[in-house]
C-alpha cells in the first residue's frame, strides 16, 4: 500500500474521505499561488462573463484582456455555462469553474460505478470527454493516487500485463472463458462468475452462476453463444472441473474447437485472465462495499467494461462489436448539444454517455426495483 502523508488525514467513508484530503492537499497549492494565470479557474469564471456580456471582470490586466480575447473563440457560453469547443469546434466540454464542480466530476468519473476506480488513464479518458480545466491531467492523477480503495485493492497494479497475442481474424470467432469465485453468496445465491471474452474485440460477457458445476456452465455458455452466434474456438484453462465434461457435451455437439492453455503456455488465455483481472478489480470493490449483492451491479460493471476504451485496440469493445456506438437516451446534460452542432468522433462523448446511462439505471433501479 502507497503511504501518503495527506491520506491519513481521511476520516469517514472511503469517498468522502477520498475528497477531503485531496481537497486539503489541491487547496492548499491553489492559495500559495497569487497569481490570475489561465491555470487558474478564475481565468475560465472570467472568460465566461467576457463571451456572455462582452465585459471584463476585475481584476482583469491587460495581459489576461489580450489572452481572453485570443482564447475566446475556442469556447462558447451556453446556459450560462461555459463549453471549451476546440478551434475546429467539432466536441463540447463542459469547462469546469469552481473547486466543488471539479470534485464531482471526479467523483463521477473515478469514484461512481461506471467510473470503476479505473486507473489515472481510465479516470483521464472519461473526464476528457465531456470536462475541460487547465490542470485536469494532474488533478485526475493526485485524485487516483489519494484513492484509498484504489490503494486498497490495487497494491500491484504497476502497469497491464504483457500478453503474447492469438492471431485472431474476425470478432466472436475465438473467445476465452474462465471462472471467477467462489465470492460471498448473494441474496440470488450466486457465488461464481462466468466470464467470456471475444479475443478480437474484447467484449466480455459475464454470467453469475449459484455452482460451478458442468451443467450450469453449459448452460451459461449456450445461452450466450445463442444470443450472440456461434465461434470456432474456445479458450479455457486445464485443471478446471469443468472442461472434461464441457468438451464432451457442447464442444463436440456445437462443433466447436477447444483449446486448453497448458501450464506452459498461460498466455494462450491471457486475454481472458487479464478481463477477470478487470472484473474482479471491479467486483471487489463493490463487494466490499455491498457484500452480497455484487451480482445486481455485474450487469453495469460489464457494461462499462464494455464501452471504455481499450488501449490495445483503441475503441470500445461495444464499437468492434456493433460497429456503432451506444443509443444512450439523454438524461444528463452535462454536455448539451444544440441542433446546429454536429459531433465529429461520438467517442469524445461516449464516457458522459454512459455515466448518463448509470444515472439512468439508477433511477430506473429506484423506481421498479
Ligand atoms: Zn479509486
Amino acid at each position: 500500500m502507497r503511504t501518503h502523508a495527506h491520506c491519513k488525514l481521511s476520516r469517514g467513508t472511503d469517498q468522502v474521505g477520498n475528497a477531503k484530503l485531496w481537497f486539503r492537499s489541491h487547496c492548499r497549492k491553489q492559495l500559495v499561488k497569487r497569481g490570475f494565470k489561465m491555470k487558474d479557474l478564475r481565468f475560465y469564471r472570467a472568460l465566461k462573463e467576457y463571451i456572455l456580456s462582452g465585459t471584463f471582470t476585475p481584476p482583469c490586466n491587460k495581459k489576461m484582456r489580450k489572452e481572453m480575447r485570443r482564447v475566446s473563440e475556442n469556447f462558447i457560453a451556453k446556459d450560462n455555462r461555459l463549453f471549451y469547443t476546440g478551434p475546429n469546434k467539432t466536441y463540447m466540454r463542459l469547462v469546469v469553474c469552481t473547486e466543488e464542480e471539479k470534485r464531482s466530476v471526479l467523483m463521477e468519473c473515478h469514484n461512481s460505478g461506471t467510473g470503476n476506480h479505473n486507473g489515472v488513464r481510465g479516470t483521464r479518458d472519461r473526464v476528457i470527454a465531456g470536462y475541460f480545466w487547465p490542470t485536469l491531467m494532474k488533478d485526475v492523477t493526485e485524485w487516483v493516487k489519494c484513492c484509498r480503495r484504489c490503494q486498497l485493492n490495487d497494491p500491484m497494479k504497476t502497469g497491464t500485463p504483457v500478453l503474447h497475442s492469438i492471431k485472431v481474424k474476425a470478432a466472436w470467432e475465438v473467445i476465452g472463458l474462465d471462472l471467477i469465485g467462489p465470492l460471498r453468496e448473494t441474496g440470488q445465491k450466486n457465488k461464481y462468475v462466468l466470464t467470456m471474452t471475444d479475443l478480437y474485440t474484447k467484449w466480455v460477457v459475464a454470467e453469475p452462476l449459484q455452482n460451478k458445476t458442468a451443467t450450469e456452465v453449459s448452460a451459461a455458455i449456450i445461452k450466450t453463444l445463442y444470443l450472440f452466434g456461434m465461434v470456432k474456438k474456445i479458450i479455457t484453462d486445464q485443471g478446471r472441473e469443468f472442461v472434461n465434461e464441457l468438451n464432451e457435451n457442447i464442444f463436440a455437439t456445437l462443433k466447436i474447437k477447444h483449446a486448453v492453455s497448458s501450464a506452459y503456455h498461460p498466455q494462450t488465455n491471457g486475454q481472458d485472465e487479464r478481463t477477470n483481472q478487470n472484473v474482479k478489480r471491479v467486483l471487489r470493490k463493490y463487494v466490499n462495499e455491498s457484500h452480497n449483492d455484487w451480482d445486481i451491479h455485474l450487469p453495469a460493471v460489464v457494461y462499462g467494461i464494455n464501452t471504455a476504451k481499450q488501449s490495445s485496440t483503441r475503441h470500445t469493445p461495444y464499437f468492434l462489436f456493433f460497429h456503432r456506438h451506444p443509443h444512450l437516451p439523454e438524461v444528463m446534460n452535462a454536455c448539451p448539444m444544440g441542433e446546429d452542432f454536429k459531433i465529429a468522433d461520438p467517442e469524445d462523448d461516449l464516457d458522459t454517455r454512459v455515466n448518463e446511462m448509470k444515472i439512468l439505471n439508477e433511477k430506473v433501479r429506484s423506481k421498479f426495483m
